[in-house]
């Protein structure tokens, strides 16, 4: 188990996501992070840092056009609040997908399904500031288990 400080800064500078208080705790080798910041710290000790630059293509991929698309207004609960900029989720093929609404059109809206961080350059800096063997458990779920949290799956 990897106890991580990270930020994640864009091209400009622009703060897009950090660790936050609490370090982030992943599970090293089950992809839970992006396969580029696992190569970083592969083989690291608690205190190592690391500038690490991931273009798109090693991270949430290009922007595509095509996953800009309108949805009708129907295709809404009745009465929900629909405005640029917010996002709402839908089922998709694989599971909910988030979508992010661009702009109001005459019947419905402009959803943009890209992810949030595809096409961007992720300037990520590193800090390793735990490590600890992974229980048992926690390699048979492939995540972490920490500070008693349930989840859904039981057992
Ligand atoms: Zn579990």
């Amino acid at each position: 188990m990897v106890s991580l400080r990270y930020t994640l800064t864009d091209d400009a500078g622009t703060l897009l996501d950090s660790s936050g208080p609490e370090p982030l705790t992943y599970l090293h080798g089950f992809d839970s992070v992006l396969p580029a910041l696992e190569r970083a710290l592969e083989g690291n000790e608690v205190g190592f840092k690391s500038k690490v630059t991931v273009p798109p293509s090693e991270g949430y991929g290009e922007h595509d056009p095509e996953s800009i698309f309108e949805a009708p207004r129907d295709h809404f609960p009745p009465g929900a609040r629909i405005a640029p900029g917010m996002e709402v989720t839908a089922q998709g093929p694989e599971g909910p997908v988030t979508l992010k609404v661009l702009e109001l059109t005459d019947g419905g809206a402009l959803l943009d399904a890209n992810h949030a961080l595809a096409g961007k350059t992720l300037h990520f800096e590193l800090e390793i500031v735990g490590l600890r063997e992974a229980t048992q458990e926690e390699l048979d779920h492939g995540h972490v288990h920490e500070g008693g949290h349930s989840h859904p799956h039981g057992s």
